[in-house]
């Protein structure tokens, strides 16, 4: 069909193979793209749309209104990709895939016609049918392979996703369209994070090295934030050393963007929310989450707190955590203690302690001299 080469509707999902081609026949050569002055505007933007990836998770669609600004949305996908392979760093590529796919999804659902997801079917060879329930008018129903959708819906934690609870007719599952977007988004994000990080020769990683300073720097801020040195929230700051061997592991799963399961997000949340730190904070946690979705996250989330007229939930004790699998690399502090909650307790007192000690021998170190 002759839209799929359009730059103004492929500029929107440039991992499409369609893009690569457009690129491919446009004459624009990687040294162009690297160093020409025509192209800074899309080196700026590639370097903008891994900014917008680390700092809120999802890559801005902007307003496209001419084929030159499409083919420079559409040049600097390329070059995010070479910037963030430069960098190779594994954290990054989760989070730029996913951010990238979840751009394209929400473009997905915002258009009113259906003939970008026949088109991203066909990439990703999925042979759909499309019916309209004829009480629904405004519903459509969408039929696919069961392999692909196992194939895709791997990583979908939800149990309405498991293929026991999808209706099955003749091989094929049946979904709402919104959700076979969501099948696609995970096709997409596949794609991307697979396809990362691309091999770049060691001297253009360095004639670019002015925009991946920036990215550094922003991926830095973001680790001091919510990274290994310090949880400091809001005006709460929190000890992560402190935590227990088994949250620790949960709470670097989750910032990996690793699939984590129910009981260990439960129970993730429960020992966050019980020492303090606020919903929004801990939903914050899961926006890494390859099935992040942020309105089923908050409702969780409130949930576990007490905000929908249910109890507020207390972290599972340690026997519980066993019997899950969530007891994860034991200490010596673990034998003393029957709970997360515990543990956290009595590792702050330790930590007080031994800082205490420490300062009282500087000071008495300091008197000697
Ligand atoms: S013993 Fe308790 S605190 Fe320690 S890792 Fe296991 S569940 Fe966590």
């Amino acid at each position: 069909m002759e839209w799929h080469a359009e730059p103004m509707h492929i500029c929107f999902y440039p991992f499409l193979s369609a893009a690569s081609k457009y690129v491919e026949e446009s004459g624009v050569t990687l040294e162009d793209l690297i160093s020409s002055a025509v192209f800074e505007r899309a080196r700026l933007r590639g370097k903008e749309r891994i900014i917008e990836a680390i700092k809120g998770g999802e890559v801005r669609k902007p307003a496209i209104i001419s084929n030159a600004q499409a083919e420079m949305e559409l040049l600097s996908y390329p070059f995010a990709r070479i910037l963030v392979s430069c960098i190779g760093d594994d954290y990054l590529i989760r989070r730029y895939a996913l951010s990238e796919a979840k751009a394209a999804h929400e473009k997905i659902l915002a258009g009113s016609s259906s003939d970008i997801i026949y088109e991203l079917s066909e990439e990703f060879d999925i042979r759909v049918d499309f019916f309209r329930l004829p009480q629904e008018q405004e519903q459509e129903q969408v039929h696919m392979p069961f392999v692909d959708y196992l194939r895709f819906a791997a990583n979908l934690r939800d149990k309405r996703w498991k293929l026991v609870n999808r209706g099955l007719e003749n091989g094929r599952v049946k979904l709402r369209k919104s959700e076979f977007v969501r099948i696609i988004q995970e096709a997409i994000h596949e794609r991307i994070k697979n396809d990362l990080p691309l091999d770049v020769p060691a001297d253009i990683c360095e004639a670019i090295s002015r925009y991946t300073g920036d990215i550094k720097t922003e991926l830095e801020e973001k680790r001091k934030k919510f990274g290994d040195a310090g949880f400091e929230l809001g005006s709460v700051v929190k000890d992560p050393s402190c935590f227990p061997p088994c949250i620790s592991f949960i709470l670097g799963n989750l910032k990996e963007g690793v699939n984590v399961p129910h009981s260990a997000r439960f129970a993730g949340t429960a020992f966050l929310l019980n020492i303090g730190l606020t919903e929004d904070e801990i939903i914050e946690t899961y926006k890494n989450s390859p099935d992040f979705d942020e309105e089923r996250t908050r409702y969780q989330v409130e949930h576990i707190a007490g905000d929908k007229g249910s109890v507020r939930y207390t972290a599972p004790s340690c026997g519980t955590m066993r019997t899950y699998g969530n007891c994860v690399g034991k200490d010596e502090v673990c034998e003393k203690v029957s709970h997360p909650l515990s543990y956290y307790k009595r590792k702050l007192k330790l930590e007080r302690k031994s800082k205490k000690e420490q300062q009282d021998k500087s000071k008495s170190g300091e008197k000697e001299q």
